[in-house]
């Protein structure tokens, strides 16, 4: 048994994880961060390509931006959070592109484009930050129980060392949980850490959670594969195994259909076929990592049609999540434990506006 003390023990090794580790430490906090796999490498950003949440600061733009969403969440979002959000996200990719060094590419006009994120870069850079920083990493370490006090207050974590076989326990004056979403053990690429963790230790220590109902999201990923892009496919035709149009089949508004069509043990067939000229030089260009899939299959998805599944994604790109009690993420369970990982809550999005990005990896910066 290792035994650490520390000012902030942070447990993942996502965005959420570490840009609260960074922020802490830069704030002169000792700080202790415990991954359950390779911080830099587990989590679902690491393994993807992200949308962002970046709307320069002008009072049009930031309100166009939040009157989107609302509509999509059921209008249960709280404007006030959805600025702060908004006001935050802008600063921290600012941040990462000076600080951080992140390449983001330029627009026609020359201007840089900050409104999305390569996660294998992205997540790389974060680790190097917070090593800067002088945050100590566990890695492959996950926490398993949370530590409390006589009185019932949160005052760390024990965990277990896989690599070197040796449990150990953290003694912190606050402990941040950022494990990530739920899609347990799902097969959606990056999920395999994110089996809730986090809300279940909460729960535990009397914190609640809120939003769970909005958080059955499913990912549509190609038959037998782990890459659950949706958005893309609102360029698709689905199809039945007859060749038929599967009518009223669709990403957006239209998941159901394909999931009822699956569970009668047939097959669903998807085509990219509506994505013109452009639209698909631009898909290729977004995210790489959408076509490695069909690269390696011999599949040409804009021409061949091919099988298609649901993936549960559950809080991973849901909104549901441990409840916040207060501006600075508290939970409301004795010690200071906040939550700063799992789905962003329904103050941020409503309910119901899971499945679409941007606002997830922005409520993790
Ligand atoms: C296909 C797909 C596409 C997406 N696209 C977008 C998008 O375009 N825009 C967007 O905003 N969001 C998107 N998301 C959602 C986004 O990936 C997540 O919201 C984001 O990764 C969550 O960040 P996080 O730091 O909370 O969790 P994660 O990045 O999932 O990290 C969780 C971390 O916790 C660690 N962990 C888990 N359990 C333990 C434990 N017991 N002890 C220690 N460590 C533990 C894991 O190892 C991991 O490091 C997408 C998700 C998927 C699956």
């Amino acid at each position: 048994m290792t035994e650490y003390a520390t000012d902030v023990l942070v447990v993942g090794g996502g965005p959420a994880a570490t840009w609260a580790a960074l922020k802490a430490a830069e704030a002169g906090a000792r700080v202790v961060l415990a991954d359950k796999g390779y911080c830099g490498t587990s989590g679902a950003t690491a393994a993807g390509g992200t949308g962002v949440w970046y709307v320069p600061p002008e009072p049009a733009a930031r309100e166009a931006a939040r009157a989107s969403r609302e509509g999509l969440g059921g209008y249960l979002a709280d404007r006030r959070w959805m600025a702060r959000v908004l006001d935050e996200t802008y600063d921290r990719m600012n941040e990462l592109a000076v600080q951080g060094r992140y390449p983001f590419p330029s627009g026609p006009d020359g201007q840089p484009l900050r409104g999305g994120l390569q996660g294998p870069e992205y997540m790389r850079r974060m680790r190097i930050r917070i090593r800067r920083a002088g945050v100590r990493v566990l890695d492959h370490s996950p926490v398993t129980e949370l530590l409390t006090d006589a009185d019932g207050a949160v005052a760390g974590a024990a965990g277990y060392r896989r690599q070197v076989r040796e449990s150990y326990r953290v003694r912190a004056g606050a402990v941040v949980l950022a494990t990530g979403g739920c899609a347990f053990l799902s097969g959606a690429l990056g999920t395999n850490t994110n089996t809730g963790d986090g809300a279940l230790f909460a729960a535990e220590a009397g914190a609640e959670l809120s939003g769970m109902e909005f958080s059955n999201a499913y990912g549509i990923a190609p038959e037998g594969t782990s890459v659950t892009k949706t958005a893309f496919y609102s360029f698709a035709t689905f199809y039945r195994e007859d060749g038929e149009v599967l009518q009223g089949a669709a990403s957006q508004g239209g998941r159901s259909v394909i999931a009822r069509e699956l569970l009668t043990g047939a097959k669903v067939y998807a085509r990219l076929d509506r994505a013109d000229e452009p639209a698909r030089a631009a898909m290729r260009l977004a995210q790489p990592n959408f076509f490695l899939t069909f690269d390696r299959l011999g599949i040409d998805p804009f021409t061949d049609r091919f099988a298609v599944t649901l993936l549960a994604e559950g809080t991973v790109r849901g909104t549901g999540g441990i409840r916040i009690t207060g501006d600075d993420c508290a939970t409301g369970v004795g010690g200071p434990l906040s939550s700063g990982g799992g789905g962003p809550p329904p103050r941020v999005l409503g309910g119901g506006a899971a499945r679409r990005g941007r606002h997830n990896t922005r409520w993790r910066a």
